[in-house]
């Protein structure tokens, strides 16, 4: 039986094999395992990416494709794959999740994040987490070891610490870039410059020139979705957030249904971009809709709802998603979002800018 897949994959796929036409359906009796991850969505233009940071990126994108492959070509399940791979990103400074996470107005990160599996529709959030290393696995430890969906700041930590979830001391999450960006927000906002945090150390002088990375004041998000062998989705979202937001503000990421949904009888969804946008249209759940109930294609769906609704209601981001067939998409409406996709049997595709594959 042909392997369904999406359009933009199969024409990556094409593209990456010289121009080839119809890729060969694989030999395999029934539909493999499919993979996609998004490391933010924003501004990101070729002309002002450094050619180390594109590749700095890509690298990172294609290792947390081989972070799941590892977990999904074994037979493991999507929830596994997703938070094996959410893990990895939220341990690199690179994104906004875990390491590497924005700070809030008052100088401090709190970290969002939220897990769904789309073969019970159990879910897992948490919200304002200050001191667990990675926040996917304390919304994972809510989903099934909690009777509840969504727990936030100490009452979340406190649970995580009676289950053994890993903490991490707040300077865990500091990098010097985010700082920086968060003074310069800030200091555009007119608004005070709150004291580093305890236990970084001070201001190197003098300040690294650029570190070839660009300034990701804005988004940096991860998310992935996952469909394993037996036919499951889920999805997985982990963010600081947006840069010197209000403290207690919560954003998307763990809302389910926002930027995080998974169901197996649509598809399952991770979003990025500016969160309140994404809450208002509930945004993952509605891309679902319109694959279980509204007769769209993926893509079809994921395009409605980012280049028409959230457009047209002023919001900027983006999705990944995967149909319970394994067919896989996304949509965003800014000039990048980093991503990949991969699928059993299939060349990975990684991209960053606006008309890659
Ligand atoms: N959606 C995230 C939030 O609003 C931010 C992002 O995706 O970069 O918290």
């Amino acid at each position: 039986m042909p392997h369904p897949r999406s359009a933009p994959f199969l024409l990556a796929l094409s593209l990456l094999a010289g121009g080839c036409t119809t890729p060969a359906p694989p030999a395999a009796p029934k539909p493999g395992w499919a993979l996609a991850v998004h490391g933010g969505a924003g501004v990101m233009d070729r002309e002002t990416m450094s050619a180390e940071t594109e590749a700095t990126y890509r690298a990172a994108l294609q290792a947390a494709l081989n972070r799941g492959t590892a977990v999904l070509d074994k037979g493991g399940s999507a929830l596994d794959a997703v938070e094996a791979v959410v893990r990895g990103l939220e341990d690199d400074p690179l994104f906004n999740a875990g390491r590497g996470a924005v700070f809030t107005a008052d100088g401090r990160n709190e970290l969002d994040a939220a897990i769904m599996d789309g073969g019970t529709l159990k879910a897992g959030a948490v919200a304002g987490i200050t001191g667990i290393r990675n926040p996917i696995t304390l919304a994972r430890a809510v989903m099934e070891q909690s009777p509840h969906v969504m727990m936030i700041g100490q009452g979340a930590e406190r649970f995580g610490a009676e289950k053994s979830v890993e903490k991490a001391d707040p300077s865990w999450f500091f990098t010097e870039k985010r700082w920086q960006s968060l003074k310069k927000t800030l200091t555009e906002r007119g608004l005070p410059i709150p004291p580093r945090p305890p236990g970084v150390g001070p201001e190197p002088v003098p300040l690294a020139q650029g570190d070839g990375l660009p300034e990701d004041r804005k988004f940096g998000t991860v998310g992935v979705v996952a469909r394993d062998r037996a036919g499951h989705v889920a999805a997985g979202t982990s963010t600081g957030g947006t840069t010197a937001k209000l403290w207690g503000r919560v954003g998307d990421s763990p809302i389910i249904g926002a930027g995080t949904y998974a169901d197996d009888k649509s598809c399952a969804v991770s979003g990025t971009g500016t969160g309140e946008y994404f809450i208002r249209l509930g945004v993952a759940r509605e891309v679902c809709n319109l694959v279980g109930y509204g007769g769209k294609s993926l893509q079809q769906a994921a395009d409605a709802v980012i280049q028409k609704q959230l457009t047209a209601l002023g919001g900027d981001g983006g999705v990944i998603a995967v149909a319970a067939d394994g067919t896989l998409a996304w949509s965003f409406n800014t000039s990048g979002m980093y991503r990949a996709m991969a699928a059993e049997g299939q060349k990975p595709v990684v991209a960053i800018f606006k008309g890659e594959p």
